[in-house]
């Protein structure tokens, strides 16, 4: 059962995606990797970034666009490397990123959020740019430490659900970039933009827009929209408002008239899939809804859901994680929750429940972490064409441990209706130019999902500030459904 190559595979995946702990004081521009070794990181980390985020997104002529845009940008940028590839990830998580070795990746969900092709070019040419200046590998040499804390976690927890979760857990802990760094970043990014010729305010604008989103998301799941959380950009990237004052300083005297791009990136954009991939189970809100497995449940209010290739995470700003995935086993869940899943934690209370007409078991443990002790769950229900759903919550010890919220989430699981399975149809963005009379809340009454939320998407993804109208002949996105 324990993997434990993959588990450290997947450790430098988050470590270098999620941003690595430095808690020594790294001395920064100072590379103390070689070129060859950059390309091998970058090679190992290529495939756990993959996995990690839903693999390649499925459509060549935008993985084409997007490498046709990177790979004129790497041109006109400051460097050694030369050599770099793009990928557009399936993930509707906004973020982008990069790995020694010139692999450069952004998401699905980022490319849709852009509003011109030289707002995309703004966070390639800043991935470039912390690719060019070495970051990444200084990041990745660092981030060894940080595995060797996430080895010894495992070893002492030794239970591989456990030990997996911890690492997104201790991934959540950790810093990204240093301040300097994303400052050298976004400078060398403006710069880039500029020498490609596109407009270098784009790079601005978009940290706005990523900001906005961020802060969206928090507010439909229920959490203070000043929080972020380990699965953001800006986990990873901190800091934005300041950056985009930064940014705004450093374009402030540049000449005008560089491109937009922007109705080459709208007709990229246009049909491309927004939100959850309804295959794999879609997040709507609160609510995870699972077509396969014909199940839905909710999770507490304030935490952030979360659909990986393996298991849903939902996770919590005090730390605390829920994790949800199918195991293969059938019989006594109460013999499968104290021995076969739980047997090294040494579960107490352990009790037999039922939900939906489905037999299930449940019960308490301590594990120790880097953090000091944490409380797990472990709940084993048993699915009626077999196999095992398995609902598991770390958190932190204290009056903020969420195990009745965590139980009430346990309790909604339920098979799918009708209803239910409306809400799991595919959303995509759509273009459409607008007509006189149209207003931007008129066009936003048409969007998907029908929540109070749609006139904020609306204008989120369109970059209007609260107020600013649209005009007849302007070309907008939509979230549609179907
Ligand atoms: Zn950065």
């Amino acid at each position: 059962m324990p993997r434990p190559r993959r588990l450290a595979a997947l450790a430098i995946g988050l470590a270098v995606a999620l941003g690595a702990c430095d808690g020594a004081q790294g001395r920064e521009g100072f590379n103390l990797v070689s070129p060859e070794q950059e390309q091998r990181m970058g090679q190992e980390g290529h495939a756990e970034i993959l996995k990690q985020f839903g693999g390649p997104y499925d459509d060549p002529d935008l993985q084409a666009y997007v490498a046709g845009v990177g790979t004129r940008l790497a041109k006109f940028s400051q460097g050694d490397q030369r050599d770099f590839r793009f990928t557009v990830l399936d993930s509707d998580v906004v973020n982008a990123m990069a790995l020694p070795g010139g692999y450069v990746y952004v998401t699905r969900g980022l490319v849709g959020l852009a509003d011109n092709e030289a707002e995309l070019a703004g966070v390639l040419a800043h991935e470039i740019g912390h690719v060019q200046a070495h970051h990444t590998a200084q990041r990745v040499t660092r981030s060894t430490v940080t595995d060797l804390v996430v080895g010894v976690l495992g070893a002492v927890v030794g239970q591989p659900g456990v030990s997996e979760l911890a690492q997104l857990g201790a991934a959540a802990w950790l810093q990204g970039y240093s301040r300097d760094q994303e400052r050298e970043a976004d400078s060398l990014g403006i710069r880039t933009l500029a020498a490609t010729g596109y407009d270098p305010r784009a790079m601005a604008t978009m940290l706005d827009k990523m900001l906005a989103k961020t802060r969206l998301d928090a507010e439909v799941a229920g959490r203070d929209p000043n929080s972020v959380d380990q699965f953001d950009f800006f986990a990873s990237h901190p800091r934005t408002a300041e950056r985009v004052q930064e940014a705004l300083a450093e374009v402030a005297g540049a000449p005008s008239g560089g491109a937009l791009g922007r109705d080459e990136l709208l007709a990229r954009v246009d049909g491309l899939l927004y939100g959850g991939d309804p295959k794999e189970g879609v997040v709507r809100g609160h609510t995870f809804l699972h077509p396969g497995l014909g199940i839905r449940f909710d999770v507490p209010q304030g935490f952030r859901l979360v659909n990986g290739e393996d298991a849903v995470i939902a996770q919590h700003p005090s730390g605390s994680l829920l994790r949800f995935d199918l195991a293969k086993g059938s019989g006594d869940m109460a013999a499968y929750v104290a021995h076969d899943w739980g047997g090294q934690l040494g579960l107490r209370e352990v009790q037999t429940f039922t939900v939906s007409g489905m037999r299930g078991a449940t019960g308490l443990g301590r594990a120790e972490t880097e953090h000091g002790p944490a409380d797990v769950r472990l709940v084993a229900i048993a699915r009626p064409q077999g196999g095992i759903y398995r609902f598991l919550l770390v958190t932190p010890p204290g009056p903020d441990q969420y195990d009745r919220e965590f139980q009430q989430a346990v309790a909604s699981l339920r098979p799918l209706t009708a209803e239910d399975k409306a809400l799991i149809r595919a959303q995509h963005i759509k273009v459409v130019t607008v007509k006189a009379g149209d207003t931007a809340e008129s066009l936003a009454e048409g969007m998907a999902p029908a929540d109070r939320f749609r006139l904020e998407r609306f204008r989120v993804l369109n970059g209007l500030a609260a107020g600013q109208g649209v005009r007849p002949g302007q070309k907008v996105k939509l979230v549609v459904a179907g």
